[in-house]
């Protein structure tokens, strides 16, 4: 697999090599231009979850060697179901919930980077490297990483997440991980904060110097990274032959999928599946009150300039400044374009795309956005019919009704253990803590808590005190300084 950078420059990467170092030149990432077809579906359809990861990996041409593939795809034993980790559930005879959250960390973080951090490890012990792994988070790309790199050999991690930002629960995830060789960080700030530092340290020689003068490279996990991406194509495939293994939908046959976006990588890996020619008609991307991707879609201008970032129950999708779109458009229009929209929207803070741009666009993406009620009304609705949602999952239903009578698949990001307050919320209008709340929507609608979440509650969290973004540089060093 060749993976070239979105802004230009002539530098292309392996898999392996780009998963070791995201960061393309003039601030840009990595991302292939030939898409392999899938090929019949009827084959791939008798292959287990594994099977069909493996299948895919080795389409895409990824550089690993079968024991790293097999140790990464191990991750999936740790999922509720190993043989079956991604559930698909019926909720009408045209709406179906992909349950992406059966992993260790109840969102959908985990898919990608449970197998993302066996990956990682093993490249850098093969090559005798350590390497400093650097995430911010909105809630659950924090939690998904700490848990992955855990104690993990020739790795250490420093997660960043807005005080504030998350839910509790996704903050005690954090802030009670004990490994020593991971940080945790709290800043004054947003996701957007959090990210844009963490990039820019990224692309600092300084910073990349100082790290190397304590034995260190520098990486990313977050969804700028592509070595997620890849097994984020994966799950949107075997949700289409699941709908076709059970007669639902015919060979062929085309459907939409529904996506609660924000930084972009979960419809990205729907991009690139229908790129190769899973019968996808539409990628519909759902947004929340921050709906700046509903907006590109709708109106072909991203536009920063007239937007605050707004703190909703979903907090996952509080985003401005989301990444993965670069990768559509460096697909769609080519690296030289895709320098000059980044550009505008650095300089300018908005891009527009040209009409004949946006109507291309427009053939694989729909979007619609939902408020707040609308987000709490259907939480509650969806309650009443026996069928419990997370709030970024309820941000799609909405969504849900464009598209035709195309057969939907809706992809649910994260368990409702995670943002029980909110359903409560949703579905009694009063607010309660987070372990009334669990106690509460459980016993109603007899829904389980994972041990994952039950437990959190008696650990001794270690609250770190927020810092400027600023201020994370020192902090980092000042980390490394005191480690062996
Ligand atoms: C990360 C996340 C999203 C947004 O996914 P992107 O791939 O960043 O667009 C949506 N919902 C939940 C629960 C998430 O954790």
């Amino acid at each position: 697999m060749r993976l070239y950078p979105t802004r230009g420059g002539d530098q292309i990467l392996t898999f392996s090599e780009a998963v070791l170092s995201p960061s393309a030149p003039f601030g840009g990432l990595y991302a292939p231009i030939e898409i392999p077809k899938l090929g019949d579906l009827e084959t791939l359809k008798e292959l287990n979850y594994i099977n069909l990861s493996k299948k895919i990996l080795q389409l895409f041409g990824a550089d690993l060697d079968v024991e790293t593939i097999n140790e990464a795809l191990s991750a999936y034993d740790r999922f509720d179901n190993p043989s079956d980790p991604i559930p698909l559930a019926r909720i009408s005879d045209r709406i179906f919930v992909a349950e992406l959250w059966h992993g260790p960390t109840r969102a959908f973080k985990d898919i990608a980077l449970q197998p993302f951090g066996a990956i990682l490890s093993n490249l850098a012990i093969k090559r005798n490297e350590r390497y400093l792994i650097l995430a911010a988070t909105s809630g659950d790309t924090g939690p998904a990483t700490l848990e992955t790199f855990a104690n993990r050999a020739n790795t250490e991690v420093v997660c960043v997440f807005p005080e504030g930002g998350t839910s509790q629960t996704q903050k005690l995830q954090m802030i009670t991980q004990t490994a020593a060789n991971l940080k945790v960080i709290a800043i004054d700030g947003n996701f957007d904060d959090a990210q844009t530092a963490l990039k820019n340290l990224l692309a600092s020689k300084n910073f990349n110097d100082k790290i190397a003068a304590k034995g260190r490279k520098l990486s990313a996990a977050n969804s700028v990274n592509f070595g997620r991406i890849l097994f984020q194509i994966v799950y949107h495939v075997r949700a289409y032959l699941e709908l076709l293994r059970r007669g639902v939908v015919r060979a062929g046959e085309t459907i939409d999928v529904i996506v609660p976006s924000g930084n972009f990588g979960n419809a990205l890996g729907a991009y690139y599946a229908r790129k190769a020619l899973l019968p996808i008609a539409k990628i519909i991307i759902a947004s929340n009150d921050n709906n700046i991707l509903s907006d590109l879609i709708v109106s072909g201008r991203y536009d920063l300039t007239r937007r605050k970032l707004i703190a909703t129950c979903s907090p996952a999708m509080d985003i401005l400044k989301s990444s993965n779109v670069e990768r559509v458009l460096f697909d769609l229009f080519g690296a030289q374009r895709t320098r000059s929209l980044m550009e505008d929207l650095a300089n300018n803070g908005a891009f527009e795309l040209s009409a004949k741009e946006l109507d291309l666009l427009q053939t694989i993406f729909e979007a619609a956005w939902s408020n707040e009620s609308e987000v709490f009304d259907a939480i509650s609705w969806r309650a009443k019919n026996g069928y419990i949602v997370d709030p970024h999952t309820a941000v799609c239903f909405k969504a849900a009704r464009l598209g035709a009578s195309r057969i939907k698949v809706v992809c649910s990001t994260a368990e409702w253990t995670k943002f029980a307050p909110s359903l409560v919320k949703a579905i009694d209008g009063v607010l309660v803590d987070d372990i009334s709340a669990l106690e509460a929507i459980s016993a109603r609608f007899n829904a389980p808590v994972s041990g994952a979440i039950a437990s959190l509650f008696a650990k001794q969290p270690i609250a770190p005190a927020p810092i400027a973004p600023d201020k994370i540089e020192d902090e980092i060093a000042a980390w490394l300084n005191d480690r062996p």
